[in-house]
């Protein structure tokens, strides 16, 4: 009976761990990503808006493509985040070839090369819009990327090498920001009206937002603590139907209660993030020297108020079942 009570308990503990380290490897869920491509279309201007909005699925379908890269291309993981903390001497905005001469090549593919790596793909897609002929497949997919790399930078804990509590005994606290309270607060977000603006130094601006992520990171830890040590803390996971799988995940009331300690750090990152996707988008253009994209409008597009309700009807279904596949996106950055 010993016996049996402890093959039991051994195989609660292996879920148990299985499904923390599910938890702890799980990125910008992939919905997040998705939506946040969404709503920057809404704030480009009408000069391109209708150009963007007749790719829009694709541009969204393709939000996260770069994590998905992870699984197959080895130097990807290292462009989704930069360990700022690692600096120790400090580092101010400095162009790849500058970072190499002071850090070397080696010591920034283990600290991260986010910054960099937005740099080089916005220089890419001003360069495909420059095309006389433009090649619509790849200027989408170069946005897709973009849009993707500029939601890691807003997400204070891709700035940290401290990025899933590990060290903190915080474990599984990536997944509960940037999955988990987006899921459960962000039906009550008040939405926000984007307007995209134009970029004068694309460098100094993504090192200020990455800057201001990293001082985040300081308030994302302790408020996690606060929250669970609180006398009457409420239950920290529970039991979730996600897809066709039942699985241990933060529960709501933990969620919310860890939200509002935060002052609703996620929604307003959120926003800001989707605004800055919608202002990258659109300096690049600008900077291509503001081609005309009448003429690679995709006339098949469906009626736009339809198919933005389409997209988030299908955005918790699309998050519910692709979920499992999120599980290894940080695996490479597990050190
Ligand atoms: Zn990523």
């Amino acid at each position: 009976m010993k016996k049996c009570q402890d093959y039991h308990c051994n195989k609660l503990k292996l879920c148990i761990t299985a499904v923390t380290i599910v938890l702890i490897l799980c990125n910008w869920g992939f919905a997040p990503h998705k939506e946040l491509h969404a709503v920057a279309i809404t704030g480009l201007p009408p000069t391109i808006y209708r150009f963007f909005k007749s790719h829009q699925t694709e541009l969204i379908n393709r939000a996260t493509d770069a994590d998905k890269r992870k699984h197959g291309v080895e130097a990807e993981a290292a462009r989704h985040y930069i360990d700022l903390d690692h600096f120790k001497e400090g580092i101010e905005p400095c162009s790849w070839f500058e970072a190499c001469e002071t850090f070397t090549e080696d010591t920034l593919q283990v600290r991260g090369v986010l910054p960099w790596n937005i740099e080089l793909v916005y220089g890419n897609l001003v360069h495909e819009f420059t095309q006389d002929s433009l090649n619509t497949g790849r200027v989408i997919r170069l946005c897709a990327d973009l849009g993707h790399y500029i939601a890691d930078a807003h997400v204070p804990l891709h700035t940290s090498s401290n990025y899933n509590g590990q060290f903190s005994g915080q474990t599984g606290i990536h997944a509960l920001w940037e999955t988990h309270v987006y899921e459960t607060s962000r039906n009550s977000w008040t939405p926000i009206k984007l307007e995209a603006s134009y970029i004068k130094d694309v460098r100094k601006w993504v090192w200020a937002i990455i800057k201001k992520s990293h001082n985040d990171v300081n308030e994302v830890l302790t408020k996690e603590k606060s929250v669970r040590e609180v006398e009457n803390a409420p239950e920290g996971y529970g039991y979730r139907t996600r897809g066709r799988t039942l699985t241990l995940v933060p529960t709501s009331d933990f969620c919310d209660a860890y939200s509002d300690a935060m002052g609703g750090m996620v929604e307003k990152r959120f926003y800001m993030a989707a605004k800055a996707i919608s202002s990258i988008w659109y300096s690049a253009w600008a900077d291509a020297g503001a081609p005309d994209l009448s003429l690679t409008v995709n006339h098949n597009m469906r009626d736009s108020k339809n198919g933005l309700v389409r997209f988030f009807q299908d955005l918790l279904k699309d998050q519910l079942e692709h979920v499992e596949d999120d599980q290894s996106q940080h695996q490479q950055k597990l050190k």
